[in-house]
């Protein structure tokens, strides 16, 4: 471990709305690592904790790094660092030969919402929107009849376990069915329990997110299937491979998404959609990887290689921005002052 440098650049993101259903709108820190290793490879990660989801603050987490600690979250920034670096020793791309996935347009806040953002995100060629729920579900449930009726948009609803299953239940009866079946899933409706979420299942999809934590994975099988057909992967926060194994053997699909992190995560992910749609086509859903829309644009921002929904391939090697991250400051992890 010691044999491994870490060098880190920590850096603020500037919510543009409030973020998610339990963040305040305050600017969030966060950290990039470039990850040296004795064998001379050297990869670019991202560590972008959530403490509303009970992460440990980035200062936290590279505290207990200094003294060999490694937490979830950097141990994944880590695995995505290394992919980075293969590629920058072999002068490959990441992203070069792989499919492209649409991603969805994601609706932090609907109080915020009008119908001038939501005819250009149609201009834009968005399809689908994730709308974060669970704050005002009049307000919501108004809103999702009117994205579905009116602009005809596809919807992935996440309620980040915000309501109870009465409401939940109240919530999609006041939605025609015909409606419904546009609402590709809903995400962590309530606290999983298998029972209740079985019931909620046969309203609509079910998503697991979040939740997965809660989920007795062992106890489903072909013959007992779980009562969510979609799993939402964050290669920032889960290990992929242990996911996948699930994935496969429970048949579920995935929508990869970035954790709503920095532009160096949202690449990340990025390739790995386009890998894993290569090698699963059935199984990989439209992805999630847009979190700059939901920040003020930053150095980053400006190399995206956006067009409409698609985010296509970063010039540079690895996952790109080879200019932007050269011209950071970057600190040894052992002289950081935490
Ligand atoms: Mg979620």
């Amino acid at each position: 471990m010691s044999l491994i440098r870490f060098e880190v650049h920590l850096y603020r993101l500037i919510p543009k709305t409030r973020i998610g259903s339990v963040a305040s709108a305050k600017s969030r820190t966060g950290a990039l690592l470039k990850v040296t290793w004795p064998d001379g490879f050297q990869g670019y990660g991202d560590l972008f904790p959530w403490p509303e989801f009970g992460d440990a603050s980035v200062e936290d987490q590279l505290k207990a790094l200094q003294t060999g600690r490694i937490s979830q979250g950097i141990e994944q920034s880590i695995w995505l660092a290394r992919r980075d670096a293969q590629a920058r020793m072999y002068k490959r791309n990441l992203m070069r030969g792989l499919p492209r996935l649409k991603n969805h347009y994601l609706i932090n806040s609907l109080e915020s919402l009008n119908e001038s953002d939501l005819s250009e995100i149609k201009q834009l060629g968005y399809q689908t929107l994730k709308v974060k729920c669970g704050r005002d579900l009049d307000l919501e449930q108004t809103w999702c009849d009117r994205l579905l009726r009116q602009h005809g948009f596809v919807l992935r609803l996440d309620f980040n376990a915000h309501a109870t299953p009465a409401d939940f239940h109240l919530f999609m009866e006041r939605i025609p069915k015909a409606l419904r079946n546009r609402i590709e899933f809903v995400e962590d409706p309530f606290p999983f329990h298998q029972e209740l979420w079985k019931v909620a299942s046969q309203l609509v999809t079910l998503a697991v997110d979040q939740e997965a934590a809660r989920v007795p994975w062992d106890e489903f099988s072909d013959t007992q299937p779980v009562p969510f057909k979609v799993l939402v992967l964050k290669p920032a926060r889960q290990d992929v491979e242990k996911v996948m194994a699930q994935v496969h053997r429970l048949r579920l699909k995935v929508a990869i998404t970035s954790s709503l992190d920095h532009p160096v995560g949202q690449m990340h992910a990025a390739t790995l959609c386009g890998e894993f749609k290569k090698l699963y086509p059935n199984t990989i859903l439209d992805a999630g990887c847009f979190s700059h829309t939901a920040y003020e644009d930053n150095e980053f921002t400006a190399y995206l290689p956006t067009r409409g929904p698609f985010l296509g391939e970063m010039p540079g090697l690895g996952i790109g921005f080879d200019d932007a991250l050269n011209s950071l400051s970057w600190t040894r992890l052992e002289h950081l002052k935490l």
